[in-house]
């Protein structure tokens, strides 16, 4: 797989990832209030710097959200649940409505950041089913642009990243911000 342009590249190689000490890429630290039974916040959750540099752009309560390192596409978020699972129907019913609510706003993050035409939505359950990842279970958001499939057909493995995926994490962490209230 290679990329047309990706200035961030370099910068990924000679960068240790975050995700090496902890051993899951979807597993970043848990706010404390979810530990706290009964509590729930309303306000915004901010972001660690650790967030930033693991392009998180969103903090929910028991779920969050994620820019795609390896996009499909310019925008390609994830939203993960905080627990390690990789069981779909171990997702309890306020994870779940938390889930959809974060694919909602991630719709309306891209239509204002991004004017995609359409947008997929899904999971893959297991690797057989195309999970990369497949011990946490995550759910993919992806922008598509008319024509872009017929593109990406001709060129085949090549894929096109068309901004710096950390002035992409700033500016989706801002419209999350600004759109979540
Ligand atoms: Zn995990």
């Amino acid at each position: 797989m290679e990329n047309l342009w990706a200035p961030w590249r370099m910068e990924y190689i000679l960068k240790k990832k975050p995700s090496e000490s902890s051993g899951c890429v979807f597993c970043v630290q848990t706010p404390d209030f979810v530990l706290d039974k009964g509590v729930r916040i309303s306000a915004f959750v901010p972001l660690t710097q650790e967030d930033v540099e693991r392009l998180v752009v969103c903090r929910g309560q028991e779920v969050f959200v994620m820019l795609n390192r390896y996009p499909y596409a310019a925008g390609h978020l994830m939203v993960i649940p905080y627990r390690h699972i990789m069981d779909f129907t171990e997702l309890t019913v306020s994870e779940n409505a938390e889930i959809m609510h974060l694919m909602q706003v991630s719709c309306k993050v891209l239509g204002r950041e991004c004017k995609p035409d359409g947008i997929n939505m899904g999971i893959n359950l297991g690797s057989a089913a195309g999970a990369g990842i497949a011990d946490h279970l995550h759910f993919h958001v992806v922008p598509r642009w008319a024509g872009d499939s017929q593109f990406i057909a001709v060129v085949s493995d090549v894929r096109l990243i068309p901004e710096h995926l950390e002035d992409t994490q700033k500016r989706f962490a801002l419209a999350f911000r600004e759109i979540i209230g």
